[in-house]
């Protein structure tokens, strides 16, 4: 366990299109395409319909590398709404990183945040930043980041850009 640790990566806010393969509360298999929101080399946080239940592990495929694997579903409690259906997912196979996304290292200020790259909707400068995932989900509510520009003095919602180490 404390070797697993020590491989986490970050946490990246993005959004991968991905298919999930389960089986429901009545033993029914389904299939639903769904996208990521959060994701590190071992994990992510999902989108899942509020109707379903999965029973046991999920197969995820990323459609962007067409690379799947086991997955466990890792929320602790039933998140309250409206984020019921985003669920932490967890890679049953640690060797494996179905992403195709470089992760750097890890620090212990990673654990706690998630890094975004962000658009200014303005003048279109471009920073990385890092937010806590609670910050991720208002961000997903209100279409944006709320921010300031340093460059252009716009205050208000940017946009979320696929994330590229600085
Ligand atoms: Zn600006």
């Amino acid at each position: 366990m404390a070797d697993y640790r020590q491989r986490r990566s970050p946490r990246i806010a993005v959004r991968v299109p991905i298919r999930i393969f389960g089986k429901d509360s009545k033993g029914i298999n389904f299939f639903l395409d769904s996208s990521t929101v959060v994701v590190n080399r071992h994990g992510a946080r999902v989108r899942l319909s509020e109707d379903l239940d999965p029973v046991g592990d999920i197969f995820i495929l990323c459609q962007a590398t067409d690379e799947g694997e086991r997955f466990r579903i890792v929320t602790p409690n039933a998140p309250s709404p409206p984020h019921k259906n985003l669920k932490g997912v967890e890679c049953q196979n640690p060797e494996k990183n179905i992403w195709g996304i470089e992760f750097p290292e890890v620090t212990a200020e990673d654990l706690q945040f998630v890094q975004v790259r962000l658009e200014c909707p303005q003048c279109a400068s471009l920073v990385n930043a890092m937010i806590s995932e609670s910050e991720v989900e208002v961000a997903l509510a209100d279409g944006g980041f709320q921010r300031e520009c340093s460059v252009c003095g716009f205050s208000g919602l940017w946009n979320e850009k696929p994330y590229l180490p600085s």
